[in-house]
């Protein structure tokens, strides 16, 4: 683990699972009430980098996976802005492109359509 990335400040948001900034890290708080899935949400994170979009990147978020927490996410409504293609950080004014989670509904969203036509 890299040493840098330990240093990045946890600020608790209410909504989504975990975002990661290139100056902090922002996690749902309830998750506090998950230390199993705080660890793996905050785990994450640390692993990825600091570019906008980036194959390691997207690799980390096909494969990184607890049944357990996606159960919990399918019960939790505050968390499903996870899933949402980008989002609004009214803070800082701006909004913020999820690439993985774009490229993830093309690739879904092509394997239905190809599945369709077999
Ligand atoms: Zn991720």
């Amino acid at each position: 683990m890299n040493h840098e990335k330990r240093k990045l400040p946890i600020r608790y948001i209410n909504h989504g699972l975990g975002f990661r900034y290139n100056d902090r890290i922002e996690i749902n708080k309830r998750l506090l009430e998950h230390p199993k899935w705080y660890k793996f949400v905050l785990d994450h994170e640390l692993n990825h980098t600091n570019k906008s979009w980036s194959l390691k990147d997207f690799i980390l978020d096909l494969t990184d996976f607890d049944f357990g927490l996606f159960l919990w996410t399918l019960r939790t409504p505050s968390t499903w802005t996870q899933f949402s293609p980008y989002f609004i950080n009214k803070k800082e004014k701006k909004i913020y492109i999820n690439y993985n989670i774009v490229l993830l509904y093309i690739v879904f969203s092509f394997v239905l359509t190809m599945l369709y036509y077999i």
